[in-house]
């Protein structure tokens, strides 16, 4: 499926070809920090399939394991966009946030539920508002 998305600010843009069947979500503690939320959403995309244009920033992250990895983002508004290896990447984790057709990428699998927020499931129970309420 081709894809294509940008920051917020539009400074970063890119095309991918993704396989919708390999969108998922974490909730690691790291990216529950990263993303300011409750979780990140990813679909990977090879290297040969992502044209990005625009230079993102790149923020090394080291994990509990040691595995390092490179998180991406606009400088100018602080989007995140891809998550990497730090060195020579084939694979990138586009985040799906910053994808325009998204709502069509739904999740297909969970990682890391062991430190999911214990509400995150029981939103829908949550009042809700078309926009925000006056
Ligand atoms: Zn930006
Ligand atoms: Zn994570």
């Amino acid at each position: 499926m081709r894809v294509d998305g940008g920051c917020h600010c539009g400074k970063i843009t890119y095309e991918a070809d993704i396989d919708p069947d390999k969108a998922g979500l974490c909730h690691c503690t790291d990216c529950q920090t990263l993303t300011s939320s409750a979780f990140s959403l990813f679909v990977p995309v090879p290297k040969e399939n992502f044209r990005l244009r625009g230079e993102p920033r790149v923020y090394v992250k080291t994990a509990e394991s040691g595995n390092r990895r490179a998180q991406a983002f606009c400088p100018e508004c602080g989007t995140r966009i891809y998550a990497s290896a730090e060195k020579d990447p084939l694979v990138f984790n586009l985040r799906l946030g910053t994808v325009r057709q998204r709502a069509a990428l739904s999740p297909r699998v969970q990682l890391w539920c062991r430190s999911a927020l214990p509400w995150v499931n029981g939103l829908s129970s949550v009042p809700q508002h078309a926009k925000q309420p006056k």
